[in-house]
């Protein structure tokens, strides 16, 4: 598995999505994705199953220092309080002294400054309950401000051939943070594609293969689909035995559309 260096650290490429992945399922999401070799989890305070995903940790074999488990703090717990109190909670129900990357799930609203979570965030991590912190859904004049306050090692956006990020993807080669690409599969909007579909053909891979391989082939970029069906999960992970070229990468990138998928009401202007 490729693995991304982020300070005196590595992350691996792949991680698996647990966004909507409920109850049992969850946990043997977990449990299955371990035991295939994933390494990587990506779970938040939102998606109400750290619970589960802890479960599947802790009923794997794989040790917890094997793995990198993400999980983010909502954006209604962003006062300084609120972000250690709902990170203890957190790390209760995931059943874990600590987890490796600790995110701020979507930017606070105008009356939190930036500050508040990113030092509550930075004190986390002096204690040992994060290993690093990091922002999610960060455009790049937020990114700049976010990076003058703290040692942010990530930043999670959403990411895919249809939606590019080539102003973040600059900025984080720069400045040595990774893109996390959310939604890789455009939410299985890239099953679709003929172009995917045609370079799959080339290589004996299908079309979800290419798109994740076309994300963690570019410098600094990990991907995290999330996949019920555990031979989605099979699947994504077998994006390690071939190489797009160099035409087929440039092909891809001219998929983008600027296709957001995720806009929630409380997101930041996608455009500052
Ligand atoms: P996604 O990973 O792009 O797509 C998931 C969909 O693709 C599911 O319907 C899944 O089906 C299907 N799929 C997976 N692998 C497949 C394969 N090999 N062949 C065919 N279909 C396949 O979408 P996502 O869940 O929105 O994003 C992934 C993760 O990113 C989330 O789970 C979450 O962890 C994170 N995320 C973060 C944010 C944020 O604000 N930070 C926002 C959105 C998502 P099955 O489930 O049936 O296998």
């Amino acid at each position: 598995m490729k693995r991304i260096s982020i300070e005196n650290d590595s992350i691996p490429a792949l991680g698996l999505g647990t966004w909507q992945l409920q109850g049992s399922e969850a946990t043997s999401a977990v449990e299955h994705a371990l035991h295939l070799g994933y390494r990587h989890l990506d779970t938040a305070q939102a998606y109400d199953n750290e619970r589960e995903v802890g479960a599947g940790i802790s009923r794997s074999s794989v040790p917890r220092d094997e793995i990198f488990l993400t999980t983010k703090v909502w954006w209604e717990n962003l006062e300084a309080d609120d972000v250690l109190r709902s990170t203890e909670a957190s790390l209760r129900r995931l059943g874990t002294d600590h987890v490796d990357l600790l995110l701020v799930h979507w930017p606070p609203s105008d009356e939190i400054p930036l500050d508040e979570p990113l030092t509550a965030l930075t004190t986390l991590m002096t204690q040992g309950k994060t290993r690093h912190i990091g922002v999610s859904n960060f455009t790049p004049t937020l990114m700049e401000k976010a990076l003058e306050k703290g040692p942010i090692a990530c930043d999670q956006v959403e990411f895919h051939p249809f939606l590019g990020q080539d102003e973040l993807l600059e900025l984080a080669r720069n400045r040595g943070f990774v893109l996390t690409a959310y939604s890789p599969l455009a939410r299985g909007r890239v099953l679709e594609e003929e172009a995917l579909r045609r370079i799959g053909e080339g290589h004996g891979k299908t079309p979800a293969q290419v798109a994740l391989r076309w994300l963690i082939q570019q410098e600094s970029v990990a991907a995290i689909p999330k996949a019920s069906d555990p031979g989605h999960r099979e699947e994504n992970l077998a994006i390690f035995d071939f190489e797009l070229s160099s035409e087929e990468m440039e092909a891809i990138r001219d998929l983008d559309r600027g296709e957001r998928l995720i806009d929630p009401e409380f997101a930041p202007n996608w455009d500052q």
